[in-house]
């Protein structure tokens, strides 16, 4: 157990806003998994960036725009080491996971997929991973598949092993779940497509903040993630491909940087990465993206795994203590998520007592209505943990919990 060290301490002193009162109580933040807070050194790259080298990139001969331009770039190096890849032609700037997901809906999808090619996903993505795949299945005639999941919230594999065929041209999957904090076997499913010559698009949104990714050791052909939830920026984010892959795919969206040569007659396309970065990029988003991972780097993986099991475990603890409380998700390779029911209490009632305690939690569908059908509910409360949180808010989650069932029983 780590849990309360000094350095814990001297982690949070970088975050201003968790040292603050809300409805008159010091505030917890459990809503992670939605969105992280930020440290001061990320909130400084935003305002040195607009204060100092505030300018166009790619373009300018001056030098306001080449300093903007090498940090901007200077970003992107930051990300092909943080996700290992081979060459920064492999790293496409985004907003974040639902852009990069889109965009290869789009722009592979649509030069890859034909009538009776089967997609395959789980039952329990994010919408973000599900509606681009309904709308280039419907339009391409493609067929989607479902790969289930157990009563533990883990996917099926038996039933995914089944599903894989020769007709399956790409599987999309989440890597840890949002909703139920199951961390999946991407390796193995990695492999399994890979078997019948299928790509794979690993959604890294959960997972980048969480631990250590390597797109070379998991060989996956396309990963997602958003800065947003690993303590960097929002509208901000990455698509990792495989730089042979991206460059046989189409276009996603045109106009400025993109482009090689512009006439009315014919255009050539700009090579990677700019081929997928059409317009002026969030250039203050990509350079406090660096800053966040230098943040991640800084405390390093060891201590962020170490310390976050150690959240999931006291947290699971004492919540299976409440009397009437359920975990929903009980894998046994599990993030620091922690979905739960309190008895028959409605999630958003709880969500509203716990917020009048101080204490942010998400309650609701956490965009994954398909799962809660599956799961015969309407939604859950959420409590998810970052490297910030303590032993003690956690305790304070506890007592909460236990006042709001006196008042909702
Ligand atoms: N995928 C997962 C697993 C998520 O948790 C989220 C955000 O909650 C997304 C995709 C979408 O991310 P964004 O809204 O940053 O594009």
């Amino acid at each position: 157990m780590v849990l309360t060290t000094t350095k814990i301490e001297t982690i949070r002193k970088q975050f201003p806003i968790l040292n603050q009162e809300l409805n008159g109580k010091p505030l917890v933040y459990f809503d992670n998994a939605a969105t992280s807070q930020k440290p001061l050194s990320v909130i400084k790259a935003i305002e040195d960036y607009y204060k100092t080298i505030n300018s166009n990139v790619h373009r300018g001969v001056h030098q306001l725009s080449q300093l903007a331009t090498d940090a901007f770039e200077e970003s992107r190096e930051v990300c092909r080491e943080f996700v290992n890849a081979k060459s920064i032609k492999e790293i496409n700037f985004t907003k974040g996971t639902t852009e990069s997901i889109n965009l290869v809906a789009y722009s592979f999808g649509r030069k890859f997929v034909s009538k009776g090619d089967e997609i395959i996903i789980s039952e329990m993505e994010h919408h973000s991973n599900i509606v681009p795949w309904q709308i280039l299945c419907e339009e391409r005639e493609a067929v989607l598949k479902i790969a289930p999941i157990n009563s533990k919230g883990e996917l099926d594999m038996e039933a995914f092993e089944n599903l894989i065929s020769a007709k399956t041209k790409l599987v999309s999957i989440v890597f840890i779940s949002n909703s139920l904090g199951t961390i999946n076997p991407a390796k193995r499913i990695i492999e399994l497509a890979h078997n019948v010559g299928a790509k794979v698009m690993l959604d890294a949104a959960q997972a980048a903040p969480h631990q250590k990714l390597d797109v070379q050791d998991l060989d996956c052909d396309f990963l997602s993630l958003s800065a947003h939830k690993m303590f960097g920026p929002t509208g901000m984010g990455l698509l990792y491909g495989k730089e042979e892959i991206l460059e046989e795919m189409l276009p996603y969206q045109a106009g400025g940087e993109m482009i090689k040569e512009v006439s009315f007659e014919k255009t050539t396309y700009n090579e990677l990465p700019f081929k997928f970065e059409a317009g002026t990029p969030n250039i203050s988003g990509a350079i406090a993206l660096k800053a966040s991972i230098d943040f991640i780097n800084e405390i390093g993986w060891d201590f962020i795994e170490q310390q976050e099991k150690a959240l999931l475990d006291y947290g699971t603890e004492r919540l299976t203590e409440i009397e009437g409380l359920k975990i929903i998700g009980t894998a046994d390779n599990k993030a620091s998520v922690i979905s739960f029911l309190l008895g028959d209490a409605h999630p958003f009632d709880v969500g509203v007592l716990l917020d009048n305690m101080g204490i942010a939690i998400r309650t609701g569908h956490h965009c994954c209505q398909p799962l809660m059908n599956v799961l015969g509910i309407e939604g859950t409360c959420r409590a998810s943990f970052a490297v910030y949180n303590t032993k003690e808010e956690i305790d304070r989650l506890y007592e909460g919990l236990l006042r709001a069932q006196k008042m909702l029983m």
